[in-house]
């Protein structure tokens, strides 16, 4: 089946865009430019298809529609109204992902049954299926099943509560899917089941799962798929998921793992870094390892605790973000991991900083910096991109979506890619400064990736280093499970090596220390021994 997916959300926002991570997580940004709901971010790497803009749609982009739309105009003479009007132009949305490439349109609608601003989407779902007749619809509602007190005894009253609300709403769930802690007991489906009316084999568990790629194999388990397939009387063959199955054994079986820092601003909030937690996961499993993310915030990054912080670490993200908090934390890990040969990617600001460190502690740039942090910096080493300076629009207007660019043959880069010429998602308005590009020049500091006219600097990386590379986009947004970025895996590649050279120099010492004054060639005979060993 060919598969689409949607999210509507409904907060008055125009897009996430403008949002604070950590009030709503990461904004994902679309091929197109979008900056859409984490969510897509979710959708992209299940579905394994590129959305668009048009799959998130929110209060506020359609209210706005609609009031352009009036003043056009296009409604004149009436008394523009929640319903037709607004509901209308959210049945518009749904429809405008329906296309002959497409045989399932999934739309999610966020936030939950009882919210007074739900209220025009439910009943813009309640008259699709008239609009589009009763086998094309199924509705599937997601409820919590809660675990209550020492008796550990689980809860169908929110599910009946907002069971009965949808109703009130005219729309009867087809299926209900109950999120819990642990497994739900038959008896529970039975109950849920007659007291909602939903047919037991449509009463489904989601129980918390060890790591999300298991979920597509519980709901086929719990036969999700095949009462959606009945509803919509879609005559598929039973699915393929041997690519789900080798994917969880290989999680399963990781039996290396790698320590990676993020030093970043949000680290209480998990989901305001959701696709470059992903995007480690999936490096992991193609190296058959186990990411293990040590949380680090940026602003104590300082001073002593540098050392301390970040000793251990086999890798380092530095990942994008806005804002002056927490930035000399951040410039401090780009310096330790680049003076310390620790494995570092940098992403979006994450390149921005390794630049900074650079240009103060390798080219003696005093007080070099960007201008969004320190506009009076005698060296603007990241700098206002020409194409935003006339711009004091806020909302979309960043450099977004996929940009191309050029690598530079025989870098880290260009061999971790394999390509000569990118794609990579964009979200940024400063950029490396082309104006001090000289300086930068016939130093290790190499540009690996330009943009196809020679003038954006889209990836950077040092020579002689095992891997301190930093790319101006955010190649995060498009690594799947199966497909890892070439970056995430390249950075944990590099993090293996450097854990199993640390064992062997580690192992050589013991020996050593065993065989006191040590012959040398017995002692490289233990490192060979102990090498083998930890690549083993
Ligand atoms: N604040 C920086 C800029 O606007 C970096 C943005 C980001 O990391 N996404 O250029």
């Amino acid at each position: 089946m060919r598969v689409t997916m949607q999210k509507l959300d409904p907060y008055i926002n125009v897009d996430p865009g403008t949002m604070n991570p950590f009030e709503h997580g990461e904004v994902f940004v679309t091929d197109d430019g979008g900056e859409t709901d984490l969510d897509l971010g979710h959708y992209e790497r299940f579905i394994d298809e590129n959305l668009t803009k048009l799959s998130n749609a929110t209060t506020g982009s359609i209210y706005s529609s609609v009031i352009a739309m009036e003043r056009q105009g296009e409604y004149l003479g009436k008394t523009v109204q929640v319903i037709p009007h607004v509901t209308n132009e959210i049945k518009n949305r749904i429809s405008s992902l329906v296309s002959d490439d497409v045989d399932v349109v999934i739309t999610e609608i966020g936030g939950t049954v009882g919210d007074i601003e739900i209220l025009p989407y439910l009943e813009a779902i309640r008259q699709v299926r008239l609009d589009v007749g009763r086998g094309n619809v199924c509705y599937i509602h997601v409820t919590l099943v809660p675990f209550i007190g020492p008796t550990g005894e689980q809860k169908t009253k929110p599910t009946q509560h907002s069971v009965t609300e949808l109703r009130s709403r005219g729309v009867q769930p087809d299926a209900i899917v109950c999120r819990s802690e642990s497994p739900i007991s038959d008896e529970l489906k039975r109950k849920i089941s007659s007291l909602c009316d939903v047919d037991v084999s449509a009463v489904v568990n989601a129980a918390d799962a060890d790591s999300i790629y298991e979920i597509p194999l519980v709901l086929h388990d719990e036969g999700l798929d095949g009462v959606v397939c009945e509803i919509l009387r879609l005559n598929v063959p039973d699915p393929d998921l041997t690519d789900w199955k080798w994917l969880n054994q290989r999680m399963e079986m990781a039996q290396r793992n790698v320590r990676i820092g993020l030093i970043g601003k949000y680290v209480t909030l998990q989901d305001a870094y959701l696709s470059v937690v992903e995007a480690l996961n999936h490096a992991g499993i193609h190296h058959g390892a186990s990411v293990e993310i040590e949380w680090i915030q940026a602003e104590s990054v300082e001073g002593l605790m540098v050392d301390s912080l970040l000793r251990d670490l086999d890798g380092i993200v530095i990942p994008g973000g806005f804002g002056e908090r927490g930035i000399e934390g951040k410039i401090n890990a780009a310096t330790y991991s680049r003076e310390n040969g620790i494995p570092c990617l940098g992403l979006c600001l994450g390149l921005q900083v390794m630049t900074i460190d650079y240009a103060r502690n390798v080219l003696g740039l005093a007080n070099a910096h960007s201008s969004e942090f320190d506009p009076r910096t005698p060296w603007p080493v990241i700098d206002l991109m020409e194409s935003q300076r006339s711009i004091t629009d806020k909302g979309g207007t960043m450099r977004l979506g996929a940009c191309l660019a050029k690598l530079r043959p025989g870098t880290k880069v260009a061999e971790v890619y394999a390509a000569e010429v990118v794609s990579e998602r964009h979200r940024h308005r400063y950029e490396f400064n082309p104006k001090l590009r000289g300086r930068f020049e016939g130093t290790d500091f190499v540009v690996a990736g330009e943009s196809p006219d020679g003038l954006l600097v889209e990836f950077i990386e040092l020579d002689g280093h095992p891997w301190w590379v930093g790319t101006q986009a955010h190649p995060e947004f498009t690594s799947r499970p199966d497909r890892p970025a070439p970056l995430f895996c390249g950075l944990v590649k590099a993090a293996l090596d450097r854990k199993e050279i640390g064992m062997v120099a580690q192992a050589a010492d013991e020996v050593s220390t065993e065989l006191d004054v040590g012959s040398a060639p017995k002692q490289a005979e233990a490192v060979a021994d102990a090498s083998s060993a930890a690549h083993r």
